[in-house]
């Protein structure tokens, strides 16, 4: 694939779709998002933000045909990705250069959750699911990009955590107690107008005081939590690393889980495949966060089971807890740690598109190329299919039928870690003390 005059070639479509509302992408491979579609000389019509017609060049129909031509015949279509576990807002210890930085929380929060959200979008990344961000700022944020205020991807917003007094990110969540209180903190996120609600079903690496491995609401509080949320059309998401906790949310019917990690009594990781099969039964989203952390290294005590979920026929989907303290230039890098995990490309493919699309709520919107969804179009040199570097060449990223402009992303410097699990990254390297040390403090 390429072309010897790619900066001409580039010029020249991407200016098409930047100066017509209608337009016929021409590419040379179409990667529907559905699984197994992968199609040669396919043309794809957009009329103002949504898909008007797919299908083969040859055969596009006479209304479409003059139609502005974008040619990208020498590259790869597939549809923007979708992160399924951000978390938008300030990165801890950051703050204004100024001598009261208190008094701009806020506002700081909000720009830099502006700047990874675009950060992501410059990714590929065309739809962000944010599970966990205090003011409601991801709210804000997603009415914003909704408003043409600035450039981003979809935001799928949860608001802030639910979670128990003294839970996991108590700090930043709201805290409840009993039936009441639950049923009043999902009624007062549907009035601040979150899509998603999501609560901390187990305690957290960085919450002190939590434990991974215990769960932090019954099964009648998770359920009355559920039960609320779906009233008020909620899909909801659960934190849950410990086993006890992941069993609850799975009784009490929740959508989707985010982290997985099976932590039992002792506080390691032991994998339950009949809850497991539960889980698959059930059509429970689960994404296992963290990409640092996986594939898991022998002798590790607690590690993410994306591929014990896979074989047990879990829809996994790509969350990589973007924001928390996975850095958002980390999510390229997630894939290809799902890859190494020994999880299929194509399966790493879909579980980043259409699947995740589907497991935030955005079922017949977006994750897949196909008329009537949303325009949101990654256009790469090479085939994903074959090898995932192919999404690090980005040649034109559409979100809702518009030009994105990619902002800098620095290149993300994933571990090397030796035998033991030790990492040379100090990100990666707090994440291993936190969890060493949560074992011996409880
Ligand atoms: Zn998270």
């Amino acid at each position: 694939m390429g072309n010897n005059n790619a900066h001409d070639t580039h010029a020249g479509p991407a200016n098409v779709v930047e100066t017509n509302e209608r337009y016929v992408v021409t590419v040379g491979r179409l990667i529907t998002g559905r699984p197994g579609e992968s199609l040669a000389d396919q043309a794809v019509a957009v009329d103002g933000r949504r898909i008007a017609w797919v299908g083969d060049v040859a055969a596009l129909p006479a209304e479409y045909a003059d139609w502005a031509r974008a040619d990208y015949s020498g590259y790869t279509l597939l549809p923007g990705l979708v992160e399924t576990h951000a978390h938008f807002g300030a990165r801890p210890g950051s703050a204004p250069n100024v001598s009261d930085p208190a008094r701009h929380v806020q506002g700081w929060n909000a720009l830099h959750s502006l700047h990874w959200a675009q950060q992501l979008a410059s990714l590929g990344v065309t739809s962000a699911q944010s599970l966990g961000s205090k003011y409601f700022t991801d709210v804000a944020l997603r009415e914003a990009i909704n408003a043409g205020l600035a450039e981003g991807p979809r935001i799928v917003a949860a608001g802030s955590m639910i979670t128990t007094t003294g839970g996991h990110d108590w700090k930043d969540s709201g805290e409840v107690d009993s039936l009441d209180d639950i049923r009043h903190a999902v009624r007062d996120h549907h009035k601040a107008g979150v899509d998603t609600i999501k609560a901390a079903a187990t305690g957290g690496f960085f919450t002190p005081g939590t434990a991974q491995w215990k769960a932090q609401f019954t099964v009648e509080e998770l359920r009355t939590l559920v039960d609320e949320a779906h009233r008020l059309g909620h899909p909801v998401a659960v934190h849950a690393h410990g086993t006890q906790g992941i069993r609850r949310a799975v009784e009490a019917g929740v959508d989707y889980i985010a982290h997985g990690t099976f932590i039992s009594d002792d506080g390691t990781t032991r994998f339950d495949p009949e809850l497991a099969d539960q889980i698959a039964e059930k059509g429970i989203y689960v994404d296992v966060a963290a990409p640092p952390s996986y594939p898991p290294v022998e002798g590790e005590t607690i590690a993410p089971r994306a591929l014990d979920l896979y074989r047990h026929g879990v829809k996994i989907v790509t969350g990589h807890d973007i924001g928390a303290v996975i850095p958002p230039n980390a999510y390229l890098y997630g894939l290809h740690q799902l890859e190494a995990s020994g999880i299929p490309r194509a399966e790493i493919l879909v579980a980043a598109t259409s699947r995740a699309a589907a497991a935030i709520g955005l079922a017949g919107v977006a994750g897949v190329i196909a008329p009537e969804y949303d325009a949101d179009l990654l256009i790469v040199d090479g085939n994903p299919l074959d090898d995932l570097n192919a999404l690090e060449r980005r040649q034109l990223i559409i979100t809702r039928g518009q030009v994105f402009h990619p902002v800098p992303v620095e290149e993300y410097h994933g571990r090397k870690r030796d035998g033991k699990g030790h990492t040379n990254n100090v990100l990666e390297e707090r994440f291993a003390r936190v969890s060493r040390a949560a074992l011996q403090n409880w």
